[in-house]
């Protein structure tokens, strides 16, 4: 099989404006970005359509191994399959972050015959939106410590600043730094650190805005710390709103590309599904499904992490419903899960993968909870055997649900067309989700339930620190939120380490931030990386830049 950049180089795209067109959108709300890449202002969405409601489908996945299990891949095969299927149909997807690009993970773009495009761009600056997010959050970082220089009139308390400074690469040597030495020019030395972009609140609320007076109203509701005498101080107070929002300006626009068989994808917002919500903006999940009967979308990280946040936060917030949920899993996964030696996963074994099911076993049950029926599609990779397949098609089948192997990555959309049938089929007798918690429920409440239901946890504890932060939330009259749980991806518990469907264990809760303007409490358990470093043999390393100008090695 050809390598993604030689599937890439092969491919004919349209130009954008034929893709804009298809969806029925007007020139007059293109933004384009050469001529690969638009993107397509938010008033778009006030043009009446004449179709029926569209379905979304919600892509999610077992729990995955450290490469990921196809989320990404699996939602555009699936939109391709679609399309060869002769239906209207549109992506919404995540915007790659630079760090996992040019650390282990590499491209978010797909892979094999499931691929958007224009890989580089998408990969790289694609519209600038993150540099938009980073500028934005920075801005709130200056202004703060600009403010406390100049006299400190909000009597702000440099050991309880909350907010972090951003920028788009992993770099672990500034997680924690101490700013403002120098001397008496140079600012008030405090300590403070950096996130990667994709960690800041500003993206979370791009992300679950709905306007630009919803997202004024967010950025406004932004706590950025506490003054002296314990006061909460938020982003109002400092007088930068108006500047935020023009920085922001077009990074709340959803950007639209086509995949390599020229299906339309709205590519828009990436939060991490740990500390934030995992989901592209709520404006593309719109603008694909105003745009086409059928809009795709995926959810960060495994089913417990992103999908909960997806139903719970994103769909509470913006009215959502999806008619499908597709769970995919992979064979490597599987016997991951079982218990197999992370470096063996390419060698046939049809024992580790029975005994990984039982983590499917778990999303499925997850999937239900929510009131939804899974598909589970098992995207097909190279080494994987057809007797290892056939094992979870009949468990999966025997249990009552829909399967289907895919084989998007080495045949495209066509690959694709026994998932997307039963995908199809699971639509028709789609009933409303039921969310997995009440609002007006307690924190503590909240917390257990998603521990208990999605997890599988025994019992929650929490820490004399995450008491003291319980308060605050009660100070701060916040208990309403929603909540986002950050834990291990990796494990369904917050052990990173425990593989499979984990029992008896308990989650320990250790700070729980406030995150006002994106409109969710921030629950961290374990050690939750915001920053996260590069491995010693990075993506970077695999990059270059021709003489014709061509990029290589992103994939
Ligand atoms: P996720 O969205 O779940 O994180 P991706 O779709 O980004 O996962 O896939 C992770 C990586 O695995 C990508 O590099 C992708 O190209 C590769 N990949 C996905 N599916 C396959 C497959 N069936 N065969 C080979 N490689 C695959
Ligand atoms: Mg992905």
């Amino acid at each position: 099989m050809l390598t993604d950049t030689e599937i890439v180089k092969q491919a004919t795209t349209q130009p954008i404006t034929d893709i804009a067109d298809k969806l029925g959108i007007q020139d007059k709300y293109l933004m384009p970005y050469g001529r690969d890449i638009t993107k397509v202002n938010i008033d778009a969405l006030l043009e009446p359509n004449n179709r029926p409601n569209s379905q979304l489908i919600l892509v999610s996945a077992t729990t995955p191994t450290p490469a990921g299990e196809g989320k990404t891949t699996t939602t555009i095969g699936l939109g391709q399959a679609f399309s060869k299927l002769g239906d209207s149909v549109c992506l919404a997807l995540r915007e790659p972050s630079l760090g996992p690009c040019l650390g282990m993970k590499g491209g978010a773009t797909g892979g094999g015959y499931s691929q958007v495009l224009p890989v580089d761009r998408i990969n790289l600056h694609f519209t600038g939106d993150f540099h938009a997010i980073t500028a934005a959050n920075n801005l709130i970082s200056a202004a703060v410590d600009n403010h406390i220089f100049h006299g400190n009139a909000l009597n702000i308390d440099p050991r309880q600043i909350v907010w972090r400074r951003v920028m788009d690469m992993n770099d672990r040597s500034l997680r924690q730094i101490v700013l403002g030495l120098g001397g008496k020019m140079q600012g008030i030395p405090r300590e403070g650190g950096f996130d990667i972009t994709a960690a800041s609140e500003v993206m979370a609320i791009v992300c679950l805005a709905r306007s630009f007076n919803d997202l004024q109203r967010r950025l406004n509701n932004t706590l950025i710390g506490y003054s002296y005498s314990g006061e909460a101080i938020f982003v109002r107070s400092l007088g930068i709103t108006g500047a935020l929002l023009a920085l922001l300006r077009d990074a709340l626009h959803p950007n639209l590309v086509q995949t390599l068989e020229g299906t339309p994808a709205f590519i828009h917002g990436g939060p991490f599904a740990n500390i934030a919500h995992g989901c592209n903006s709520i404006l593309a999940t719109q603008m694909a499904m105003h745009h086409a009967e059928w809009a795709i979308t995926e959810a960060g990280f495994g089913f417990d992490l992103g999908a909960e946040k997806f139903f719970d936060i994103k769909c509470r917030m913006a009215q959502l419903d999806p008619a499908a949920v597709v769970l995919v899993t992979t064979v490597r996964a599987l016997k991951m899960h079982g218990g197999m030696d992370k470096n063996q996963l390419t060698t046939v074994n049809t024992e580790f993968v029975r005994k990984g099911l039982e983590n499917l076993d778990k999303h499925i049950e997850n999937v239900t909870t929510f009131n939804k029926v899974p598909v589970v599609a098992l995207n097909r990779f190279h080494d994987d055997s057809d007797a290892e397949i056939a094992i979870i098609r009949q468990h999966v089948e025997q249990k009552g649900f829909l399967f289907a192997q895919s084989d998007h990555f080495t045949q495209g959309g066509a690959g694709a067309i026994e998932l997307a049938e039963k995908v199809k089929l699971a639509a028709q007798d789609s009933k409303p989700f039921k969310p997995l918690y009440q609002l007006e429920e307690s924190v503590v409440d909240k917390i257990r339930t998603v521990c208990k239901a999605m997890y599988g946890a025994k019992d929650v504890a929490f820490t004399k620190e995450a008491e003291k932060d319980l308060h605050h939330v009660e100070a701060l009259k916040l208990t309403q939120l929603p909540i986002c749980i950050a834990k291990a991806p990796s494990s369904l518990s917050d052990d990173p380490l425990l593989h499979g469907r984990p029992k008896d264990f308990q989650v320990t809760v250790r700070n729980i931030q406030v995150n006002a303007g994106a409109g969710f409490l921030v629950v961290l358990t374990g050690n939750i990386m915001r920053m996260p470093g590069l491995p010693k043999d990075p993506a970077a390393n695999k990059i270059e830049l021709l003489e014709n100008g061509e990029i290589i090695g992103i994939s």
